[in-house]
């Protein structure tokens, strides 16, 4: 056995990889063609599982120190909270930068184009700081073209992670938090077992009884939120 050291992240990956199992597992559709996703919808399942691990219940029984059984400390546990909005601003813009070139790429008609003067006239018009570059730049940037899964889909990540942010405020209002059983069954119910069968649109509105709203993806990221409209 190699000794192994298992890091906040291995955590994270661990729920997030069983959301997608869960979401699986959970499935009641009558074909299995049901089964394939939305390209940004599939990571809501599992990047909302991901919620759990910071919950009282996992932290206390499970975060606990390897000889003493000892649960987490209070002080450490709010270090980790506290630095989940770590480069939060450096990290959107970067992406963004990313996922706006991408569309606007593919809403162009390429004949003849450069794409090292595109991408700077792009950047410029989406007013992108100079302190900053794009996480990807196009030469490789594969999401581009590589296939049609992904093109003009880079979007679909945060797109997951408003779903994501949203749903989970669902939970903190909810009178039972994160292990509130109505509530779950109305995830289980509309968000897990339909799959595919269901307009991913009207699936989050039967759980949620509304849209999902960006303020929750601002708040989560330690962003001021946007004026309402
Ligand atoms: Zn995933």
């Amino acid at each position: 056995m190699f000794p192994i050291t298992p890091s906040w992240d291995d955590a994270t990956t661990l729920f997030h990889e069983f959301g997608h199992a869960l979401h699986g597992l959970s499935s009641n559709v009558a074909y299995p063609t049901l089964n394939g996703g939305v390209r940004d919808y599939t990571e809501l399942q599992s990047h909302l599982l991901e919620r759990w691990l910071m919950t009282d219940e996992v932290i206390d029984n499970y975060l606990v120190h390897h000889k003493t059984g000892e649960p987490m400390p209070a002080a450490l546990v709010q270090k980790i909270k506290d630095a989940s909005t770590f480069m939060q601003g450096f990290g959107t813009t970067e992406y963004l930068a990313s996922a706006l070139v991408d569309m606007r790429y593919h809403m162009i008609d390429p004949e003849g184009l450069d794409p090292d003067a595109f991408e700077k006239a792009t950047l410029a018009d989406l007013g992108m700081p100079k302190e900053i570059v794009m996480r990807h730049r196009s030469p490789h940037f594969s999401h581009i073209f590589s296939g049609e899964g992904y093109s003009a889909g880079y979007y679909s990540y945060m797109w997951a992670d408003v779903l994501t942010a949203d749903a989970a405020e669902a939970f903190k209002e909810a009178p039972g938090g994160f292990y509130d059983k109505g509530l779950a069954r109305l995830l289980v119910n509309n968000l897990f077992s339909v799959r595919n069968a269901v307009d991913p649109a009207d699936a989050y509105r039967a759980f949620r009884g509304r849209d999902a709203e960006i303020g929750a993806l601002m708040r989560d990221r330690g962003f001021p939120e946007p004026a309402k409209k």
